[in-house]
């Protein structure tokens, strides 16, 4: 990359986003949430469960799309359908705006009488087809032929916000979030992404119980200030002073005795001995709980804090 390139970066010069796209789509490999049209490369199959999930929780579409996809199991059968059908189906699993099933079912008529059954793969034929705006186009081109563009909801600009301290703009978003989606890997890109946002980095955010893989270089973790685009005020507990102290009692909970520098990494990624999130930094959130009574710190070579018994 040259300077003038450097230069025009959405991303902080002190990220290594190589790293940081490596430590993503390793933990989204290591564990995810399992729904069926993850399991698939079907555009047909993908489209309805997104058209679905515009209005629907994600765990009442489950069983809709399964339903939907045994009745019309291809385009070439949602095509030939009688409409009122579908629109009944939709208006009997309470899946939102009727109107939906209807572009769904226009949409499937399209696929087949105008691109001979072969849905369009990337995100502007899609659009072509009806009722298929920017994002749902982006996630099945994404999705179905891992030719998206990356994804950019509110789920993915807050986690961008937090993560890599991106200002609350659409363009710095859009930006941002292409710069670091690793070309041609849309496919697990965007899902790896949004399920940080999903599972992680909601919006009371549950950096260390979901084992976010950014803690290491997010400035909302180093700083302690959570809120988002769409969480105007400090989510209540996490980054707070409190939520480190309970983290504290948890982990000398499963252990015996501690010293500082065995229990300040298990307490903030960032740890180190003599850093802003360090012994003295450690000190004081132990300080805080011999003085309620819950823990007791003994000088001895090395100071060694432990649950009081
Ligand atoms: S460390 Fe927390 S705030 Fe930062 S990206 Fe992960 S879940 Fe979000």
């Amino acid at each position: 990359m040259t300077d003038a390139e450097s230069e025009d970066t959405a991303l902080p010069d002190d990220i290594d986003d190589g790293a940081l796209r490596a430590a993503l789509v390793e933990w989204y490999e290591a564990d995810h949430r399992d729904y069926p049209w993850r399991r698939t490369e079907d555009p047909y199959g993908i489209l309805v469960s997104e058209v679905m999930s515009q209005q629907t929780q994600l765990d009442r579409v489950v069983e809709a799309w399964g339903a939907f996809l045994d009745r019309w199991p291809t385009v070439e059968a949602l095509a030939d359908a009688d409409r009122s059908e579908v629109v009944a189906f939709w208006s009997d699993q309470r899946l939102g705006y009727n109107n939906r099933a209807r572009y769904l079912h226009e949409a499937a008529g399209q696929v087949v009488d105008d691109w001979g059954g072969e849905f369009p793969e990337t995100p502007d034929g899609l659009q072509e087809l009806m009722g298929v705006g920017p994002y749902t186009a982006n996630a099945v081109a994404s999705f179905a032929f891992n030719a998206g563009d990356a994804v950019v909801d509110t789920n993915v600009k807050r986690v961008l916000y937090r993560a890599v301290g991106v200002p609350d703009d659409d363009e710095e978003f859009e930006r941002a979030a292409s710069e670091l989606m690793p070309d041609g890997e849309s496919r697990v890109w965007n899902n790896a992404i949004m399920e940080l946002g999903g599972v992680a980095c909601e919006k009371q955010p549950r950096c260390d119980e979901a084992e976010c893989p950014w803690r290491r270089w997010c400035h909302a973790y180093e700083t302690g200030d959570f809120t988002a685009p769409d969480v105007p005020t400090q989510p209540q507990f996490e980054g707070s002073r409190r939520q480190f102290r309970g983290r504290v009692v948890r982990v000398l909970g499963e252990h015996d005795e501690l010293t500082l520098d065995d229990l300040g990494p298990k307490i903030r990624v960032d740890y180190t001995p003599d850093g802003a999130y360090g012994r003295e930094w450690l000190r004081g959130l132990l300080g805080d709980l011999e003085d309620d009574g819950l823990v007791e710190v003994t000088d001895r070579d090395d100071t060694v804090a432990h649950l009081r018994r």
